[in-house]
């Protein structure tokens, strides 16, 4: 019988915010491939006798190459008949999912995707920031600010000079650039919000302006994984708490 792959995502973090279909996959596993953005309450979800491998990556700490993924998930798919692939986010934004489809397909393996909530629209949602409103911005841009040179993304210059709401992913580290790029194209007190750990219990959400949101991200020590939010539409998260407001009601 032909191997599947089942490249899941796994949203950012909250277990409940994981969708049914990858809840039901993860339990009927044989063997699930993770990442380090994935969190401990949803391994917790994959059955005791499910073999869990961590090919993930963390800054520093020992991870596979992509390529040695690519090849763990052809050689797990043949030995156990399926694999399933769990990645943060949606794996297809910045989740180099494709690229581990690509190899399995030239193996003949089935594959299957199973959409995840990416990052890029829980952290400012679960900041309250909804990323476009009626009669401030007619769009928003996902951007990454580090390419796979590791440089500064040029697109992040076509976005600073929209009037967009810009979302920032993996731009933690380059934060000071980023600021200085926008102030030349926006106001300086155009607002600007950090989201760090979105989803979960460590949830941290800096606010403040083009020009004050260095010091404050380096006061309140913000790390990755963090989104960076920048428009208008990051007033309105100071005005309102959507995250405590749900939890209240429960
Ligand atoms: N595929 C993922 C993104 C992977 S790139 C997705 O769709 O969410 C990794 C970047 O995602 C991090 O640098 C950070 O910018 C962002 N990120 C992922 N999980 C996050 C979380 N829980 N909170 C805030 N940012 C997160």
């Amino acid at each position: 019988m032909t191997p599947t792959f089942y490249l899941i995502g796994a949203g950012p973090g909250d277990v409940e915010l994981l969708t049914l279909k990858a809840v039901r996959i993860l339990k009927e596993s044989k063997v699930v491939l993770y990442d380090a953005l994935v969190s401990e309450d949803i391994l917790a979800l994959i059955p005791d006798h499910v073999d869990k491998v961590y090919v993930g990556k963390r800054a520093g700490a020992h991870h596979l190459k992509q390529e040695e993924t690519n090849e763990l998930i052809v050689e797990k798919a043949f030995e156990y008949g399926s694999v399933t692939r769990l990645k943060g986010g949606d794996s297809f934004v910045f989740g180099r999912g494709q690229e581990e489809i690509e190899h399995a397909q030239n193996y003949g393996i089935d594959c299957e995707v199973v959409p995840g909530i990416s990052s890029s629209l829980a952290a400012p949602t679960l900041a309250g920031i909804p990323v476009t409103k009626r009669g401030i911005n007619e769009s928003f841009w996902v951007v990454t600010a580090t390419t796979c040179s590791g440089g500064l993304s040029k697109d992040l210059t076509h976005a600073a000079s929209s009037s967009a709401t810009i979302v920032i992913l993996m731009g933690v580290g380059k934060l000071e650039l980023i600021s200085q790029l926008f102030s030349m194209y926006r106001n300086e007190d155009e607002p600007i919000a950090l989201v760090q750990d979105a989803s979960l219990p460590t949830q941290k959400i800096v606010t403040g302006t083009l020009g004050d949101i260095v010091e404050k991200a380096n006061e309140k020590g913000v790390r990755p994984p963090a989104v960076i939010v920048i428009g208008e539409v990051v007033k309105l998260a100071e005005k309102q708490s959507l995250v405590s407001m749900v939890k209240n009601s429960i």
